[in-house]
């Protein structure tokens, strides 16, 4: 039986290749008394969240990979429209690496000024995750895993999260963005669902994934199902090409585009 609902609200890469939204997850457990979780709220997540129809007031936690504004960009947006636009009630829980509430108070300054000094309808409630950390976060299961993105003391986090169920636990990990490595292979490892970053096509791209990682480490990969995301526009270009490319023995792939939403 489904136990939770996943949905890609941004599928892009840091410079919204082919008009997409920055990467950007939301899990919804079908259990009312767990989440929803957003994973991740770059620049332009508020638009794409709005594009679904969503309302972010609904939204009851938010958790994020790293430090970098395309995941994180999105936040003030996000703070504003709970004080003046859709008034939100909610405690908004925050889960994010060293230095989360630092940097997204301080970024909340740079474009609002004096706004955290002013009435606020809700709460903000902020924990740092450390890699090889462990946490609760609305009842889920949150296990951060070390990403190979950004140099100390920047600690990026591929992060997994548990949806408890009766029929069996589901799991779904986040690479975030990082270069394949021994974080995100241990943050994959007999997952129900890996959302993975696939920059571009080959390497230099800098810190992150290309296809030609992937098209190596696939047929080892033990995570049930692959959606591949924070996509380039060579990869989103290509993509027909790539999954005829996919080595046999691989578990299923997918390529992500915004509002792909998926039922485990
Ligand atoms: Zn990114």
């Amino acid at each position: 039986m489904a136990c939770l609902d996943l949905t890609v609200v941004g599928s892009s890469d840091a410079f919204n290749a082919a008009g997409r939204a920055h990467s950007c997850y939301l899990l919804e457990p079908h259990d009312e008394a767990l989440g929803p979780v957003m994973i991740d709220f770059g620049a332009t997540s508020l638009m794409a969240l709005r594009r679904l129809g969503r309302r972010p007031s609904d939204i009851a936690a938010f958790a994020f990979t790293h430090l970098h504004g395309d995941h994180i960009g999105g936040f003030p947006f996000l703070a504003i429209d709970g004080m003046f636009n859709e008034p939100r009630s909610q405690v908004m829980k925050i889960l994010g690496p060293v230095g989360v509430q630092s940097r997204l108070e301080a970024l909340l300054g740079v474009t609002y000024g004096d706004i955290l000094d002013r009435p606020r309808p809700y709460e903000l409630d902020f924990r740092e995750l450390l890699p090889g950390g462990e946490a609760t976060l609305t009842g889920l299961a949150v296990q951060g895993f070390p990403a190979d993105h950004m140099d100390p003391p920047e600690q990026p986090l591929c992060l997994r999260f548990t949806v408890p169920s009766p029929e069996g636990d589901k799991v779904v990990a986040f690479s975030g963005d990082t270069r394949l490595g021994d974080g995100l292979m241990a943050a994959a490892d007999g997952v129900d669902l890996l959302v993975a970053e696939c920059s571009g096509l080959k390497h230099p791209i800098g810190r992150h994934c290309a296809w030609e990682d992937w098209l190596t480490y696939l047929p080892q990969c033990t995570a049930k199902r692959v959606v591949f995301s924070h996509l380039g526009a060579a990869v989103r270009a290509a993509r027909e090409r790539l999954l005829d490319e996919v080595p046999a023995g691989s578990p299923p792939v997918t390529f992500a585009d915004d509002g792909l939403s998926l039922t485990l």
